[in-house]
């Protein structure tokens, strides 16, 4: 009896859980034979490449204990999946879609090609609570508001069915020329000091996944509604690199989060909305797919950016004398993630007080983010420069030291990633150049010494933003 072969193409799915490609495989053909290909060509940033080289054990281990073994590629994907269906009696080959334009041509043109060879080839959504071309408001066009989009998405959502639970995929295991191992892949650079620091605060991989979606429900998503905002507390879920490499599913989560009797709903509302602007940004990213290069808002294209490379570095580098900046700069940099809130005070700030093109910080935070992510980090980025579909409007500035007192106010996230301003008291944590001569001796940070003074006046440069917006309205 001939056995009835199919491929799984992993990408951003790295689970075997809740994936419906798999699902739907496992129903179909007797084996599957999985695989992975790094596309040289699909944009990564370094820290990712860490997670990713984590999450392929994880899984490529995963596989193993069902008596499976994820094959690995490096190279154009047409031309390996030619190869790999060359005379092996493929009948099926499955994955789950991506939204960004590389990917959906790229992969249109290897349906065609697999379609051309009488091959069954079908693609699943594995990524997102709904697809962009699903959501349409009642003229049939897309949203660009996230609220009225987030209702009509949210409705839509509940009636969806989980995933059942696969009980029987099996893996067929037979050796493949050029098949790799992950070590090959190159994926972590060992000159790149900076990501050795990385292991320290993240566990990749599907089951870490789903323990950290536990903790947060069993002891944080309580007080998500108020604690979300906090970046002193660690109160948020902290899902989105495992959401990004597809070791859970949103669909998941939002089930998981949606039947769980020990959050009240407000909390499980707020947190379900985040949930959808993930959903949204690939709505953007579907419409607007060059959105990681150009504003969605075409006036912003002659907008009087600066050219300062190096108030650009010293932002990088967490050294621009805000505190609230650089802790949160620092957090990147030494853990691979920031909070969101003060993801949003130093994005304000590049933008806004310093003048600086959005997409600088959009390349940085996607080089250095565990959770770089196309669709989220330009949302993010069009979002708090004020240029993109339902954005902060420009004229909102954020001041970062009403925004340190409000949502740190102890300076307890300030004090964590700058140690020299730890003997600073409350009431200058955050505008710690406002401390007399006399208060800088006392506590033993002298300022424009042992923490720089503020690169920028922020009231000057508020005006400043503001005039330069003017130009363009
Ligand atoms: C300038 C800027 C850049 C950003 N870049 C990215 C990025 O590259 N990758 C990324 O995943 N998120 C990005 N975000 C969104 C947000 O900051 C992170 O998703 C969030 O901080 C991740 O932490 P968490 O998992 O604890 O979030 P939680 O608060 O626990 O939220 C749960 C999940 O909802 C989603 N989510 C929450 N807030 C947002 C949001 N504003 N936009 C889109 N999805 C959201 C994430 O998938 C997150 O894991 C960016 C935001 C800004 C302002």
């Amino acid at each position: 009896m001939t056995r009835r072969l199919g491929i799984h193409w992993f990408r951003q799915d790295l689970r075997l859980s809740q994936n419906p490609s798999l699902e739907a495989l496992s129903k179909k053909v007797d084996l599957i034979i999985p695989i992975y290909i790094l596309d040289p060509k699909h944009r990564i940033g370094s820290v990712s490449k860490w997670w990713l080289e984590k999450s392929l054990k994880n899984l490529s281990d995963n596989i193993e204990k069902k008596n499976g073994k994820l094959k690995i590629f490096i190279g154009d994907p047409s031309d390996i999946i030619q190869s790999l269906i060359i005379n092996r009696n493929i009948e099926s080959f499955y994955w789950n879609r991506l939204y960004d334009s590389y990917s959906i041509t790229r992969d249109k043109k290897i349906k065609s090609l697999l379609k051309s060879e009488d091959i069954d080839c079908e693609t699943f959504n594995g990524y997102l609570l709904n697809e962009p071309w699903e959501i349409k408001n009642k003229s049939g066009g897309f949203f660009k508001v996230f609220t009225p989009y987030w209702r009509y998405c949210n409705e839509i959502t509940r009636k969806k069915k989980p995933n059942k639970k696969i009980q029987n995929i099996k893996f067929y295991n037979f050796n493949l020329k050029n098949s790799k191992n992950i070590k090959d892949l190159n994926l972590t650079n060992k000159k790149l000091k900076w990501t050795d620091k990385i292991h320290k605060h993240w566990s990749p991989g599907e089951n870490n996944a789903q323990l950290q979606l536990q903790e947060f429900i069993n002891k944080k998503a309580d007080s998500y509604s108020v604690g979300r905002d906090r970046p002193d507390q660690n109160l948020t879920s902290k899902l989105s690199p495992y959401l990004h490499f597809g070791e859970i599913s949103p669909m998941d989560i939002y089930n998981q989060v949606g039947i769980s009797k020990k959050i009240n709903s407000q909390n499980k509302d707020k947190y379900l909305a985040e949930l959808g602007w993930r959903d949204f940004s690939y709505n953007l990213l579907y419409h607007y797919p060059d959105m990681t290069k150009n504003p969605i808002q075409n006036k912003f294209n002659k907008f009087p950016w600066l050219n300062d490379n190096k108030n650009l570095k010293r932002w990088q580098k967490g050294l621009t004398g805000i505190p609230i900046v650089d802790a949160g700069m620092r957090q990147l940099y030494e853990t691979g993630w920031m909070h969101n809130r003060v993801r949003m005070i130093v994005g304000s700030f590049l933008t806004k007080n310093l003048l600086l093109h959005w997409k600088f910080g959009e390349e940085w935070f996607f080089d250095t983010l565990v959770d770089a992510d196309i669709g989220s980090n330009s949302a993010g980025w069009q979002w708090i420069s004020g240029c993109g579909a339902d954005a902060s409007p420009y004229f909102r500035i954020f001041n970062p030291i009403l925004q340190g007192q409000k949502f740190d106010p102890k300076g307890e996230y300030v004090k964590k990633y700058i140690p020299e301003l730890e003997t600073v008291s409350n009431k200058f944590i955050h505008n710690p150049w406002e401390m007399s001569e006399e208060k800088q001796v006392t506590c033993g940070c002298k300022i424009g010494k042992d923490y720089p003074s503020p690169i920028v006046d922020l009231k000057e440069t508020r005006n400043r933003a503001l005039s330069a917006f003017k130009t363009i309205s």
